[in-house]
């Protein structure tokens, strides 16, 4: 889907690649005891090694280089089974030891994929590069004292994957989408909790643009977006601002830009020029990282259902579509209340109960489903009453809201309020004849052939019956009744 910009001069293509930061879920440091914790009273999670104090050594955190490992194969990319710690040296204040372990030439993980699924059913894959694991660095804190930077060492050490695509990404919406899938993977992994608010996720996005069929052009990189919406305006700017800078006969120069939410426009943080030269080395204080392939297969054996495997089971299980199917598989805590609420039932019903009403209702409430009012045991309840004849599915929405309200169950809430269906053939053949006797000129139009007017005569029962007539019993009673 690559969706060319119209510039002035004729057609250009949008190309992207990622750089994601994913802080991996682990309980302390990359190499230190600290706890990786978020939300810390400043500076309360600095071991002496985090503060780069003389003579501290770094000690691999095993659980950090699991998860590293569990993500490449969740991305069915390649673990490489030497992989090496570098040094990446910068000055900076936030940076005690004066350089970040990173890995630069051996990563621990190589080439994976991601497939997306676009818009209209199409399915794009996107190529990993690879995945390597380095160090967070601290924060400097500008806003506290009007006449010092302060800085926080908390985060310091903490664990991070940064996962590198190729440039294969043609629009804002597949960057957008990329993201969104890649951080739907690292839930369902456990390997990263995906929160962009928390900064637990961050991405930069490379972008150039050229003439289609042509090669790759100079690319800007944009540091540090922290929202899939920010991702997607960040991109279209530049890419705009990029056609017209070469049409009107500049050249696009190599350098870090920031994105301005407020203004929405991309300035220029760094040149190439300014670029640091890291003098990357091997950490001498580490040894290169090998894994065994019993350890990695013990890795792949513990992997979950991912979201491809997932919606493509709920279409071949449960009959659903692509579409359906792949919301519902989206989100861990989402597939499990639909199985939940599907499993021995009518799933077309379960998946337009939980993406319709349950959705919209946790929305308008700003609640996520596992704080849902009402648990999947109980909205399979109320759909049972539907099938059973218990409950229109008219009244099963007003049914649902009060269970919204009150958090009681379907059962009790049509007892009390006397919301049981009627379907009882006399007490219909009654409302049926009273609308036909009041109704003589829709009679007329009826049997004149206007087969829409049955509308009418619907109304007329279901306001009788308060709307608790058995709609089905109603069409057929009606049709036999007024002939045709
Ligand atoms: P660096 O180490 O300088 O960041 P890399 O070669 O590792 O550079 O590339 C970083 C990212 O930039 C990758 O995601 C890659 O896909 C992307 N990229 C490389 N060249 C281009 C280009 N011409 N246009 C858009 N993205 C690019
Ligand atoms: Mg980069």
């Amino acid at each position: 889907m690559a969706a060319l910009i119209e510039g002035r001069t004729g057609e250009w293509e949008l190309v992207i690649g990622l750089e994601v930061h994913a802080q991996a879920i682990t309980e302390a440091k990359l190499f230190s005891g600290a706890s990786a914790g978020f939300g810390a009273e400043a500076n309360t999670h600095v071991s002496l090694i985090d503060a780069a104090m003389p003579g501290m050594l770094p000690v691999i955190n095993e659980r950090a280089v699991e998860q590293a490992v569990r993500t490449g194969l969740g991305l069915k990319a390649e673990i490489n089974r030497v992989s090496v710690f570098d040094r990446k040296n910068y000055f900076y204040p936030d940076l005690p030891q004066g350089y970040q372990i990173s890995q630069f030439s051996q990563p621990v993980v190589g080439k994976g994929e991601i497939v997306l699924d676009m818009e209209g059913g199409e399915s794009r894959a996107v190529g990993i590069t690879r995945i390597h694991l380095e160090q967070d660095a601290g924060k400097s804190v500008h806003d506290r004292d009007p006449g010092h930077t302060l800085v926080d060492l908390n985060r310091a050490g903490v664990p991070l994957m940064e996962i590198v695509s190729e440039p294969d990404l043609r629009s804002p919406e597949e960057a957008a989408a990329y993201l969104a899938k890649l951080r739907s993977i690292l839930r369902y992994l456990g390997t990263c909790d995906g929160n962009m608010e928390q900064g637990s996720m961050r991405c930069d996005a490379n972008v150039s643009v050229r003439r289609p069929g042509e090669p790759l052009g100079t690319r800007c990189e944009i540091k540090n977006v922290n929202s899939i919406r920010f991702l997607r305006q960040a991109i279209a700017y530049e890419a705009q601002r990029q056609v017209e800078l070469i049409e009107s006969g500049e050249r696009v120069v190599q350098e870090t830009r920031l994105y301005d939410a407020e203004r929405g426009v991309t300035r220029s943080m760094r040149s190439k020029e300014e670029a640091h030269d890291y003098r990357y080395f091997p950490d001498p204080d580490l040894l290169p990282l090998t894994l065994t392939e019993d350890y990695i297969e013990g890795i792949r054996a513990t992997l979950p259902e991912l979201p491809d495997e997932k919606k493509a089971r709920f279409v071949a299980e449960y009959g659903l579509t692509e579409y359906d199917a792949g919301v519902l598989a989206a989100e861990r805590e989402i597939a499990e209340f639909f199985e939940a609420v599907a499993r021995g039932r009518d799933a077309k019903a379960a998946s337009n109960w939980v993406t319709g009403e349950l959705f919209g209702a946790l929305n308008r409430r700003g609640v996520e489903i596992a704080d849902s009012p009402v648990s999947a045991a109980s909205l399979g309840a109320l759909i049972d009453l539907i099938a059973d004849g218990t409950l229109s599915n008219r009244i099963a929405k007003d049914v649902f809201e009060a269970m919204l309200e009150t958090g009681r169950d379907a059962a009790s809430i049509v007892e009390e309020k006397g919301l049981k269906q009627v379907s009882d053939t006399g007490a219909i053949e009654a409302a049926v004849d009273a609308a036909i006797a009041g109704g003589a000129k829709q009679v007329a139009q009826y049997r004149g052939g206007n087969e829409k007017i049955l509308g009418w005569f619907v109304g007329q029962v279901m306001k009788a019956t308060q709307g608790k007539a058995n709609p089905q019993m109603v069409n057929e009673i009606l049709k036999k009744k007024l002939g045709g």
